[in-house]
């Protein structure tokens, strides 16, 4: 698995609750806005700068016990993307490669990207 991979397309669905990502290399992933809202890369979200990295895919696979949406999507350089959430949260640049690691689907759920310090 490449992950310099880049999205060839990406896809928000508010009403499904959905964020998807179709790979350069074929993959697609499936993301809930739950889980990716509750992953949100930034400093605040990862509570400082000590816990960066320590994500929670657990969370793409739990009933949301709240409800995002997409309002907005930046496009940062050519490797990330800000989301600017219903709640009123945009301060989490999401990376590709952070994506793809974060992706959810069995496949790559068995693999610990997130483990290695
Ligand atoms: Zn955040
Ligand atoms: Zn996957």
């Amino acid at each position: 698995m490449n992950l310099n991979t880049k999205p060839s397309e990406v896809e928000v669905r508010n009403s499904d609750g959905e964020f998807y990502i179709k790979w350069s290399d074929g993959h697609e992933s499936l993301y809930s806005l739950f889980g990716l809202r509750k992953n949100c890369p930034c400093v605040e979200c990862r509570g400082g700068h000590g816990q960066m990295g320590s994500f929670d895919k657990s969370l793409f696979h739990v009933n949301p016990t709240q409800h995002f949406e997409v309002e907005n999507i930046d496009q940062v350089g050519n490797h990330a993307i800000r989301i600017h959430w219903s709640d009123g949260h945009s301060s989490g640049m999401y990376q590709w490669e952070t994506l793809r690691k974060l992706c959810p689907c069995e496949e790559c759920m068995k693999r610990e990207f997130f483990n290695t310090q």
